[in-house]
Formats: structure tokens, C-alpha cells, sequence
């Protein structure tokens, strides 16, 4: 098929809604085309305006060699694409596709010199599939010619994946495959639904025996007690290209946080949780002499974390290790210690963060267990801070006292990108403290007396750094 303009029904329309509002920026955010990133002019970013995402028309029409022309005069954007023009002006709603008018959800604004449309414009009238992940602010487009559009003599090397199992728990939906892979995801309403599709995927053959699957390679999950989900419902929606779909029909709002397992990227997950449950509570007014610590056991509830070679689960490891920091820091008197959690549930890692930004906490101390399991030989203790030198002065007092407590290799301490140490306000650390993908490790890690030198080592170096 051509990169022809496909105009989608009228009646069919894709709003893709988010939790910010008004005018926010997402100028970190990426714009892939058919897999590729798309190298962004310095100008060029992606913008949220009333919910709507928006992005830099001409970087993408340019990278799908449309031609693309601005008349300064008219402030008019036209894009030709192989048959049809496609005539925009800024901030106005009405466009022009193919000698018909059309109406955009919010008109094309100029920023920093560069013309912005709404990413559904995108969808509907450049023939492009557009999926956005409000997490990691990453906008998909794939050209419709670019999926399982092969012509004669073409090789086709992409293999197909497969859906190994999926369940619903915690509001959320938890999709295990057998490699990594990218959901496109958007938003209908009428009824308010999420949909997700997994490109190039079929369900597997274990599949039907953890969820069933009728003659069509339908189903429907579990799911009651939610108040904001009322059906996940699922089914092979293409045969060719193959297209896992997952409908989640809510009863509010669309609003949902896509997730990807941090240490098995062959398992994403959807958290629907409603806004309203995710405020946390703050613990009461307090001494403001004391300073507050936030301790975060990684992982918890259907999140096991990695899992160590005898299939002990890291979230039972950070959860043990993190109730005895908070015991001895509870005896600390200039201390006030709060928990991310405290018993086998799962907080999202945005909720943790927004926890310990909102308490103004002085510190944060994120616990986890490293694995590879491909060397089980690969040992010892690393801790990582994200940019800021307070996090890294923190990173390395901690550091300093686990690694000698413990005695395990000490594999340093790290630069790391991870959204907790990244999303939060104060110095903040997360804790490699060992590896449960080795035999000693794991059993050193689940015993009482390495947990109580940890737990001691951790209180230590929270102590030096905040001076007390
Ligand atoms: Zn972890």
C-alpha cells in the first residue's frame, strides 16, 4: 500500500486524553516513526494543549517525504502527500484534506517557529496508526505501509511474538509476552475504554491454559470489586499483520499510566488507578526539628520485581529489608520515617515519587535487589543517584556503610536514570544491595543477620549525611 491519505469516518474519533491539563510541556518527550527515533530540530517539541497532544507537523511529514510548504502571509502549513494536500492554518480549527473541510480538535499554534497539530490530526488524515505513552512521553506513529504491508520478494524478518499471560489485580493490567514489545495505546468514549493494541503478536499456545480463549481467540478477564474498570476484554483482532487487542472498559475517566517491568521488559503493565485513590495521605504535623526520611521498598503487590535463582521474589526481599530500616529509624528522635509501603501491595512508582515530593522529604531511599540471570556468577553492591550532587553526596556516605557492613563486590556508585531517584525532589538514592540472580547472594539477602547489617549500614548513612 502507498503512504496514501486515508480519511477515517467522521464518526470514528480518537481523543486521546491525559491527567495533565491546560498547557503543559512534554518537550522531552520523543517522536518514533515506524521504529525509528526522529531527530527533532532544537525548536521542534511536543506540547500538550487542553489534553491534546501536539506535535511538530513538519519534522514528520518531512520523515514521510510529504512536502511540506509554509506561506508566512496566509499562515498556512500545506503538506502533499502522494495523492491528496492537506491545507492547515494556524489557530484555526478548520483544515482542509483533500477538498474537504475538516475540524481539529484544537487549532495548530506556533511555537518557537515551529507549527504544532493535535497527534489525532495525524491519525486520521496522514494514514498514520499513532499511539502516545504519557509515561515515558513517547509519541508512535507507524506508517501504514510499514506494517505487515509486504510486497513480492520482500523479506519479512520480524518474528511474531506471543502473548504468554495477562491478568487484571490492583487496577492493573498486567501482560506477560515472550519478548519486549510496544503496546500502541488510545482512548475511546462512549463508552470511556482504553484500548491496547500489541503489534506483530499472537496469543501462544500455554496461553489458552491461564486464560481461556474461544473459537474467534476471544475473552474476557476477571474483574469485579474495581470501581473505575468493568470489563477487560481481549481477542486476536488482525490475523495479517497479527494484532493482539485488549479493550479496558472504564467508567470514568481514561486516565491510565503505561508501565514497563523494570527488570523484565517482556511484561508491561496498564495501571488504571483512579486519581482519587492515589493521593497519600500525609502523616501528621510533626517536630519540624526532625527530618523526613522515605523509605521505598521496590516493587510489591502483582509487581514481584526480579526473581532470584531459588524464585524468591525481590518485592519480598525490599519489603523485609525496608520494615527493619523503619523499625530502627522509628527510634530515632530526630527522624520521622515514612513508607511508600508496608505490606505486599504496589504502589506506582509516580505515586511514590508524588508522596515523597509532597511530604518535602529530606531524604529517599529506594530499596532493590539486582539480578542477571544470564551470569549467576555476577555479585556485589551498587547504589545509584541521579544527577543532582545531593543525591549523589547521599548515594555515596549509603554506600559507603552497605558495602562494608556487607562486604559484597562493591560495583560503585552510578549515575542512573530511574523515575523514582529521577521524579524526586530531594537527594534520593535506590539501592542495588545484591544480586538474587546468585546463590550466595539471594541466601545472604533473605537471611535475618545480613538484612539487620543492612538495615544498620542504611540507618548509618542516612545519619552521616543528614548530619545527626
Ligand atoms: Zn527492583
Amino acid at each position: 500500500m502507498k503512504k496514501t491519505l486515508i480519511l477515517f469516518l467522521l464518526s470514528l474519533f480518537f481523543l486521546i486524553l491525559f491527567p495533565n491539563t491546560g498547557h503543559a510541556s512534554a518537550s522531552q518527550a520523543k517522536i518514533i516513526l515506524d521504529g525509528t527515533e526522529l531527530t527533532m530540530p532544537a525548536n521542534a517539541q511536543v506540547t500538550i494543549i487542553n489534553k491534546t497532544v501536539m506535535i511538530p507537523i513538519r519534522v514528520v511529514a518531512e520523515n514521510l517525504n510529504f512536502k511540506v510548504t509554509w506561506d508566512q502571509k496566509s499562515q498556512r502549513v500545506q503538506i502533499q502527500n502522494d495523492t491528496n494536500l492537506i491545507s492547515l492554518t494556524v489557530n484555526k480549527k478548520e483544515a482542509m484534506v483533500a477538498e474537504k473541510q475538516i475540524s481539529l480538535q484544537v487549532a495548530p499554534q506556533i511555537l518557537n517557529n515551529t507549527t504544532v497539530v493535535p497527534l489525532r490530526f495525524v491519525s486520521e488524515n496522514m494514514g498514520l496508526t499513532v499511539g502516545w505513552d504519557n509515561t515515558n512521553k513517547i509519541v508512535s506513529l507507524a506508517s501504514s505501509n510499514s506494517v505487515g504491508d509486504r510486497g513480492e520478494g520482500e523479506e519479512y524478518v520480524e518474528s511474531v511474538k506471543h502473548v504468554n499471560d495477562m491478568y487484571f489485580a490492583d487496577n492493573q493490567l498486567v501482560v506477560s509476552l515472550d519478548s519486549e514489545v510496544k503496546p500502541s495505546i488510545t482512548t475511546l468514549d462512549n463508552p470511556h475504554r482504553i484500548v491496547v493494541d500489541i503489534p506483530n503478536t499472537t496469543f501462544s499456545n500455554s496461553f489458552n491454559s491461564s486464560q481461556t480463549l474461544d473459537t474467534n481467540l476471544k475473552g474476557t478477564l476477571e474483574v469485579s470489586g474495581y470501581s473505575n474498570v468493568s470489563e477487560v476484554r481481549y481477542s486476536l483482532f488482525s490475523r495479517d499483520p497479527q494484532i493482539v487487542r485488549i479493550v479496558l472498559v472504564t467508567n470514568n475517566e481514561n486516565t491510565f499510566e503505561f508501565q514497563q517491568n523494570e527488570y523484565n521488559s517482556n511484561t508491561f503493565v496498564i495501571d488504571v488507578t483512579e486519581a482519587e485513590d492515589s493521593v497519600v495521605p500525609l502523616p501528621p504535623a510533626d517536630d519540624s526539628e526532625r527530618k523526613t526520611v522515605v523509605i521505598d521498598p521496590g516493587h510489591g503487590g502483582s509487581d514481584s520485581g526480579t526473581v532470584g535463582i531459588t524464585n524468591k521474589f525481590e518485592k519480598d526481599f525490599t519489603l523485609a529489608l525496608s520494615l527493619k530500616i523503619e523499625a530502627l529509624l522509628l527510634n530515632e528522635p530526630k527522624i520521622n520515617v515514612v513508607m511508600t509501603r508496608d505490606s505486599d501491595v504496589y504502589p506506582t512508582r509516580s505515586e511514590r515519587v508524588v508522596l515523597a515530593n509532597q511530604l518535602e522529604a529530606d531524604v529517599f531511599v529506594s530499596i532493590h535487589g539486582n539480578s542477571v540471570l544470564a551470569s549467576p556468577q555476577a555479585s556485589g553492591t551498587e547504589t545509584y543517584y541521579y544527577q543532582r550532587s545531593s543525591s549523589k553526596d547521599l548515594a555515596n556516605v549509603v554506600h559507603k556503610h552497605l558495602v562494608e557492613a556487607l562486604g559484597f563486590k562493591d560495583r560503585g556508585v552510578k549515575d542512573g536514570n530511574f523515575q523514582v531517584i529521577r521524579e524526586t525532589t530531594m537527594p534520593a538514592v535506590l539501592l542495588e544491595i545484591g544480586f538474587l540472580s546468585n546463590r550466595l547472594e539471594e541466601a545472604a539477602m533473605f537471611s535475618e543477620s545480613v538484612q539487620d547489617k543492612a538495615a544498620q549500614a542504611i540507618v548509618d548513612g542516612i545519619k552521616e549525611y543528614l548530619g545527626i
